[in-house]
Formats: structure tokens, sequence, C-alpha cells
């Protein structure tokens, strides 16, 4: 396999570095610079960004050129995210939701009318969007969603609650999944709404995280109404639309640049640790190593099956399986070498690396749970990669 890239592939490359150099913040990366701290200074530095791309014509990346996107080939994105990491650019999770899960969603399945009003709000960061799925007795099994919406005339009432919300309190828009029908199979009865953040009789509730930072949310709705017009699909069609979500979230990204990236980063905290030359160390970091090469070969691949089928399919369960448990064991490795040191967190004057290590392993352990469980991913990739039967 020839992994060269063609001359216009190249192209692009340069491009896209040359922007990046010339775009981001004012001393961006040097000790000086004040980074954003907390969820809503991070969302506004974010939201301005995001701005910042959209002028350039970088927002939308995999989106098709008629709705504002640049519709680059899943290639052009690859190369985009090793780019994008290579020079350090600013991690965009923080309005993530609507560019890579809102955004394709409503370009499959919306009606014109949806596509015109919220597609442009997504790619300049003017509106953040939040994931309005899991409840406290649906996580992985979302088909067993209880939140209940009821169409009098045109317009749906909600009740009920959601959880794990992340950026719910600093979001415009939710996307939700609702019970329409509760005598139809579970899959059947769910429905897919827009909802407006500022609708009266939602009630937002913070939750803090093992990080300390309180990114996700409990959202509870009493009697919420949603205008017909926001509902994507059919009445009862929501299961669909939400798979379209689910497989972006899984499968559509380049987890191997972030973690490449990450990799230098542990290999320079051993060296600086003087500990490259002890045996043990050596094999755990080369091990690491190997690990994300798989994980690149591994979105190269799917890279090229998505060039060939047109959308992720359910193979997207491989790489997230591969690059959160990657993401794990390296972030293991990085609080082992620190030593007794591991125990002093952000804050502490002699945490090394200003405690980021700490925080980046316990955010590691989210890895395995949002976007599907890592069973629930075997389980994918058991029944529709290899075709074994259901349990
Ligand atoms: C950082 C973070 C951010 C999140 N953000 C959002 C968000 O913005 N919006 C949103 O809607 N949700 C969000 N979530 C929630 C996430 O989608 C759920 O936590 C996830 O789907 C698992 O659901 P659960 O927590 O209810 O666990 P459960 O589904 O109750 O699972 C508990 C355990 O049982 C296992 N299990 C469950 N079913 C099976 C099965 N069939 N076979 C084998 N094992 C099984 C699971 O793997 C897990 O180990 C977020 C979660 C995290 C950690």
């Amino acid at each position: 396999m020839d992994f060269r890239l063609s001359a216009e592939e190249a192209r692009f490359q340069h491009e896209v570095h040359d922007w990046l150099v010339a775009n981001l913040p004012a001393g961006w990366g040097t000790p000086a610079y004040r980074m954003a701290e907390g969820p809503e200074e991070k969302v506004r530095f974010a939201r301005w960004w995001q701005r910042r791309l959209y002028e350039g014509g970088w927002a939308g990346l995999s989106w098709p050129k008629e709705y504002g996107g640049r519709g680059a080939t899943p290639l052009e994105q690859l190369l985009f995210a090793e780019e994008y990491v290579r020079v350090g650019a600013p991690a965009m999770i923080d309005i993530g939701v609507g560019p890579a899960l809102v955004g394709p969603t409503l370009i499959h399945h919306g009606t014109e009318r949806q596509k015109e009003r919220f597609l442009r709000g997504i790619l300049t960061g003017e509106e953040v969007w939040c994931q309005g799925f899991s409840e406290p007795n649906a996580g992985s099994d979302l088909a067993a969603c209880r939140t209940r919406a009821d169409l009098r005339g045109d317009v749906f009432h909600v009740t009920g609650q959601k959880i794990w919300t992340s950026y719910a309190r600093l979001a415009d828009w939710c996307i939700l999944v609702v019970r329409t029908d509760s005598q139809a199979p579970k899959h059947r009865g769910l429905t897919f709404l827009l909802v407006d953040m500022k609708s009266p009789g939602i009630t937002i509730r913070a939750l803090v995280e093992m990080t300390g930072v309180a990114w996700f949310n409990e959202v509870f709705f009493d009697d919420v109404q949603v205008p017909r017009a926001n509902m994507i699909g059919e009445l009862n069609q929501g299961w669909t639309i939400a798979i379209t979500t689910l497989a972006h979230e899984r499968g559509g990204s380049a987890p191997h640049a972030r973690l490449q990236g990450e990799m230098r980063d542990v290999l320079a905290l051993a060296r600086r640790l003087l500990l490259t030359t002890d045996r043990r160390w050596r094999q755990r970091l080369a091990q690491s190593f190997v690990e994300t090469e798989i994980l690149r070969l591994l979105a190269y691949k799917q890279v090229s099956d998505i060039m060939r089928t047109g959308q992720p399919g359910p193979e997207g369960s491989c790489l997230k399986l591969v690059w959160s448990e990657t993401d794990q064991r390296m972030k293991e490795v990085a609080i082992e070498l620190e030593g007794p040191y591991a125990a002093l967190a952000r804050g502490s004057s002699r945490a090394i690396d200003a405690g980021c290590w700490q925080h980046e392993y316990l955010w590691s352990r989210a890895a395995t749970i949002y976007a599907g469980t890592s069973e629930v991913q075997r389980n994918i990739i058991a029944q529709r990669v290899l075709g074994l039967p259901r349990e």
C-alpha cells in the first residue's frame, strides 16, 4: 500500500498548514499565552475560533459546498486533522456537537427549510448545540428513552429528564430523542426534535466530573413546547435519525492525530525525567507508540472505506474501540512515569507539567464510555461487522 500523497494532496496539506500558522491567536503556544479556563470561557473562545475557521473557509470541512461547507474528501479531512494537531491548533471539542453531529444529521435528514435555518449558525459558531440522548435508565440502550413528547396540534409538549448532557448550560439548541408512542416497539416510538434551550420549562443542573470540571449536566423538561416544524424526519422515525448522529459520533474523526501528538509529549516527559534508559519504561513507551501507529493505519483504512461507501459504517466501532483504549493506556504510562509526583494535580506548584497528566488520565476514563461504551462497540462489531448472532 502506498501512503505517499499526490501533488494535489500535498498542496492541500501545505495550504492548511500555512493558513493555521497565519491565523492562530497571537502568542498561541507560548508560555505567555493565557489559555481560556473553565467551561464558560472555553466555549466563548471556541465560538471565536470557529468564526475564524468559517471566515477562512475551513469550517464544515466535510459538509457539501451548497450548505456552506468545504466539500473536502475524507482524505482531505484526515490531512486537515493531522496538520491541525501538528501545528497545535486549539481543540474544537468544546463546540463540536454542532459541526460534527448536528450538521451532518441535518444535511442527511433535515428539510431544506431546517437546513437553511440552522446550518449557518453551526458553521459560524453563533449557535452552540448539545446532545440530549442519554437518560438515567437509557444510556447504552438509548431506545429505552422515556422522555415523553405529546403532539397537540402543531406543538410537542416535552416532559422528562436527560442526563450527562455535555455543554447543556452553554448551549443554544439541543438535539433531543423523545418517546412519542409508548405502545409501539421501543425503537419505533421515538422522534428526533430540535429544542431551543431557552424554552420555558427547561431546568439545567451541572454535574461535576472526576476531573473536578462540570462539563455535563442533568436537563429537566417540564411541559416544554417544541414546534412540530422542529421535528427531523417523520413522527416515530427518530431511531433512524439518531443512528445517523451516532455513526458520525463514533466514526467521523481522525483520533490518531491527537494521540500521536500526545505520544510525542509522553516521550518528551520520559526524556525530561531521565527514564528513557530504563528497560521497563522503554518497553512501555515502545508499546504505546506501536498502538498509536496501529490506530493511524486503522484511521486510514476507515477513510478509504468511507470514500468507497460514502458514509461511516459499523466499522467505525473498531476505530472508536481502539482509540479510546489506546488513549487510556497511554495516559496510564504518563501518570506512572511521574512516580510519586503523580499525586500532585493542577493547582499544586510542584505538579509536573502543571498537573496536565493527572487531568488527562482522569479525563481518558470517559473515552470508553461516551459515544458508546467499549462493550457496546464490541457488540456492534460482533453483530454488524462479523455477522455473529445476537446474544
Ligand atoms: C464525558 C461524557 C460525556 C457525555 N456526553 C453526553 C452527551 O452530551 N449527551 C448524551 O446524551 N450522553 C452523553 N454521555 C453519556 C453516554 O452516552 C453514556 O454514558 C453511555 O451511552 C453509557 O450509558 P450509561 O452511562 O447509562 O451506562 P449503561 O448503559 O447503564 O452501562 C453500564 C455498563 O453496562 C455495560 N453494558 C450496557 N449494555 C450492555 C450490553 N448490551 N452488552 C454488554 N455490556 C453492556 C456498559 O458497557 C457499561 O459498562 C456522556 C458520557 C460521558 C462519560
